[in-house]
């Protein structure tokens, strides 16, 4: 377990309503001290961290693991590593692996295996339907019990209305929360892209805001009649976060996220055929980047989630109508996001609170912060330091990110969880 003195850290603690520049005094992994000035002693090293930002362990409600059945892209074992190198010591698993987390089984071999890879939490997201076929609802009885914390079929929208309706009313009698991959496949089928100028440009199929805007409307449609807990996932159209905005004014239990890449990037991003910027849902225009941005500052969107989606070079290099949805996100979700707070879009507290606060409350997930009794699990952001996104420096399996080649600014350092180091980029600690 470990002992160190953090000195000059910038405390920012959503959990405890803390932004204060203190010391910070880990003891047997535990937090004993968090002090203005606390003197070093005598057998615990002291590590000056120079105004660095010190935070709860980041959570990330979205991610893809694809162990079970696609270990080639991913495995719990590289996701986790992935993980704490971009500050997450909680990771949500989304269901869609093969087989996809359908059964209580599945559930528990996620569970263990992240025990025994013991780097950071893993929490499995069940699905919906059995095998994701959107016909016959999961025992969320036997998935809860085996520690399921949400369902969702993500990656596939659940199509059939009256199925959705079930599942929010079956959810509604262990007040469990149903994650919505809102998307009519009607509407998208054969889009590759965002339709608009540029889908048009390259003469590539587009897939409508409407697609995404008119499920995201049922769904909220149902959890208002249900009275079910709603998450949206990965919101990326103006519209969407209207329907959500207005839906929390009435009183909904909808939440959404977003994820990095529809704040920092636009449909511009495919110019070329890039396939590093090909996901589903699409970017979009300039226009839903800025109405995602507001929906960030103003509350509407509850929290920031990776959708960390691995794929080889085999499904990325490819034709561009052919090549797999998604992008790897959880190493540069945080400098994405101090983007953010260096425009002055949101404070630093702010942006803490959507990979901390926001996430936890989302899941029903309790966590303590920073402060002293706690086991640390807690994460040292440098918002200055120099990231060259290169394969060689990214710790994930896969390096289908589109910012591979740019240098970003900002990330994490440290990343402390159950009172022990699990990532120290610069050594610092050990
Ligand atoms: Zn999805």
């Amino acid at each position: 377990m470990l002992d160190i003195l953090f000195k000059n850290c910038t405390i920012i603690d959503p959990f405890n309503r803390v932004e204060t520049k203190a010391d910070l005094l880990i003891e047997g992994g535990r937090i004993t001290g968090l002090e203005r000035d606390i003197t070093p002693r005598d057998g615990i090293k002291t590590i000056n961290l120079q105004g660095r930002w010190v935070v709860p362990g980041l959570v990330d409600i979205h991610t893809h693991l694809r162990e079970p059945g696609e270990e080639y892209k991913e495995t719990i074992l590289t996701g986790l590593k992935s993980a704490v190198a971009g500050g997450f010591t909680t990771v949500c698993a989304m269901p869609n692996t093969r087989p996809p987390n359908d059964s209580a089984s599945v559930t528990r071999f996620i569970i263990g295996r992240a025990r025994e890879c013991n780097l950071g939490r893993v929490l499995p997201v069940a699905t919906i339907t059995k095998a994701q076929k959107g016909t016959e609802l999961t025992e969320f009885g036997d998935l809860l019990s085996a520690g399921a914390v949400a369902f969702s079929d993500d990656g596939l929208p659940v199509k059939n209305s009256r199925i959705m309706r079930l599942a929010l009313e079956y959810a509604l009698n262990f007040d469990a929360l149903i994650i919505s991959h809102s998307e009519d496949l009607e509407l998208a089928r054969h889009g590759v892209m965002n339709e608009g100028r540029m889908s048009t440009t390259l003469g590539l199929m587009g897939i409508p805001n409407a697609a995404e805007d008119i499920q995201v409307y049922r769904d909220v449609r149902l959890a208002e009649t249900t009275g079910a807990r709603l998450h949206i996932a990965h919101v990326s159209t103006k519209e969407a976060v209207e329907i959500i905005r207005s839906a929390k004014r009435r009183g909904v239990r909808v939440t959404c996220e977003t994820a990095p890449h529809y704040f920092s990037l636009t449909e511009e991003a495919v110019e070329g055929y890039n396939t590093l910027a090909k996901m589903n849902p699409p970017l979009r225009t300039e226009e839903d980047r800025e109405a995602i941005i507001e929906g960030l500052r103003d509350g509407t969107i509850d929290c920031i989630a990776t959708d960390h989606a691995p794929h080889s070079t085999l499904e990325k290099e490819c034709e561009f109508e052919k090549a797999a949805n998604g992008i790897i996100g959880l190493e540069t979700a945080v400098p994405l996001g101090l983007r953010l707070v260096k425009k002055g879009v949101l404070s630093p507290m702010q942006l803490v609170e959507l990979m901390t606060v926001g996430p936890c409350k989302v899941i029903g997930l309790e966590k303590g912060g920073v402060r002293p009794g706690e086991l640390a699990d807690l994460t040292v952001i440098d918002p200055e330091c120099a990231f060259h996104v290169t394969p060689q420096n990214l710790c994930s399996k896969s390096h289908n990110s589109p910012f591979l080649g740019e240098t970003l600014e900002g990330r994490a350092v440290i990343t402390l969880f159950e009172g022990r180091c699990v990532f120290d980029l610069h050594g610092m600690v050990s």
